[in-house]
């Protein structure tokens, strides 16, 4: 197939290290002041105490102090219906559980044909098979499902399958799975451009619950032919999504630390499932967004805290990338009430799906001498600065 190649373009030049989800800024957010999971998480990191804080103040203000009539109550109850609903589907018997007893035999290359055209009716935009990389697996669960239990800080989930792993924080994750089914879901590129905006925090949620539930749809099909399945959403991880999604050739690693995807550029939300079935796997694709990164600076350029680097890549756990600055990121979120996404939106690969795009996108992947001129027509077309588009009428 065009743009296939042996290896993944991520450089790896050294030993790849499993990653802690304790460690990302979501999970780290959440540790209350003063609770268990925060004092031996600090013990152990102690020089994050004070960003910790910072990034953990936004939603603690929100919970000790909510404002007794939101400024916008009609789009602030966006998020609980979008968000709470994949936390809903969070839980470990909705993620995993019991697989059927009769196994179905048939050819890999013929069932993940099956798997694919399933995933798609159920609403996946793009579906790719990697084999599992174990680096790629959390090595112990971080973030919590639950938003709104937060202050109660509850047992994380209940009715827990055999042989589950990662229920509670802190606890090790092991996913054994030989593959992953990784699938992407377009966003309104309309919607995500009132951003930062609650209605930009809709557009994002909602795409997040239906990746969910495909996610969890996708699963339970295969433990229904017999064998071993676990979705894996924004509520619930035992895996990166990127790198899976970058093995199994769905995109490319970009400068913004998104997937960048020929199809839809980086305004993608992942989703994935991890399984025994035995699938014929795909190849990564090489795009040319490495080259196209280091030409173009867009993301940089609009990144309201500059978050996202101008200059090389540097190395991450033995990966040669572009590194964000995800603690900026999100205290930049903080700041607006909502989040951001506004690097997702300017990237001149996240366009919609018009003749006129998929040709561009083409020739920008196939001559390479064509990309320093499409960075500048990007900008004389869509201009060089971000700016928020009003709500739609019936946002408003
Ligand atoms: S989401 Fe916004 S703040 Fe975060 S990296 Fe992208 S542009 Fe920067
Ligand atoms: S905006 Fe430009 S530099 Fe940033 S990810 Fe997209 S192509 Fe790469």
């Amino acid at each position: 197939m065009a743009h296939e190649v042996e290896r993944a373009t991520y450089e790896v030049i050294g030993a790849l290290e499993r990653f802690d989800e304790r460690d990302t800024v979501f999970a780290r957010e959440s540790l209350l002041p003063g609770s268990v999971e925060e004092m031996e998480y600090h013990a152990h990191h102690p020089e994050l105490v004070e960003i910790d804080r910072r990034l953990s103040r936004f939603i603690q203000d929100k919970i000790d102090a909510p404002p007794e009539v939101p400024a916008d109550p009609l789009s602030e109850a966006y998020y609980d219906a979008t968000f709470g609903s994949v936390a809903a589907l969070a839980q470990p018997d909705s993620v995993d559980g019991e697989v059927a007893a009769c196994r179905v035999e048939a050819d890999p290359r013929l069932v993940s044909l099956r798997i694919k055209a399933v995933a798609e009716r159920l609403g996946a935009a793009l579906v790719r098979v990697a084999r599992l990389n174990p680096a790629w697996v959390y090595t112990h669960r971080g973030v919590r499902p639950f938003f709104n239990d937060y202050r109660a800080n509850p047992p994380l989930f209940t009715g827990v399958p055999q042989g589950y792993h990662g229920l509670r924080y802190g606890e090790p994750m092991e996913i054994s799975h030989k593959y992953a089914i990784s699938m992407g879901f377009p966003q309104d590129l309309g919607l995500l451009k009132t951003g930062p905006s609650l209605l930009n925090d809709f557009e994002t949620g909602r795409v997040y619950a239906l990746s969910a539930l495909v996610a969890v749809e996708l699963a339970r099909y295969i433990r229904n032919l017999g064998y071993g399945a676990r979705a894996h959403h924004l509520r619930n991880y035992g895996v990166m999504m990127v790198p899976v999604a970058v093995d199994g050739g769905m995109g490319e690693l970009a400068r913004c630390g998104y997937l960048v995807t020929k199809e839809w550029g980086a305004n993608l939300r992942l989703v994935c499932v991890t399984t025994d079935l035995p699938l014929a796997v795909d190849k990564p694709v090489d795009l040319g967004v490495q080259d196209y990164c280091e030409k173009c600076l867009k993301c940089a350029d609009n990144c309201p805290p500059r978050a996202i680097p101008s200059g090389g890549k540097t190395e991450v756990r033995g990966v040669r990338k572009w590194k964000i600055d995800a603690e900026r990121c999100l205290l930049y979120w903080g700041s607006q009430g909502a989040a951001c996404g506004i690097c997702q939106v300017v990237c001149p690969w996240s366009k919609p799906r018009t003749l006129f795009h998929r040709f561009v996108a083409e020739i920008a992947t196939r001559a390479p001498w064509s990309r320093r001129f499409l960075t500048q027509a990007d900008d004389w077309v869509y201009g060089a600065k971000y700016h928020a588009n009003p709500y739609p009428d019936w946002a408003k």
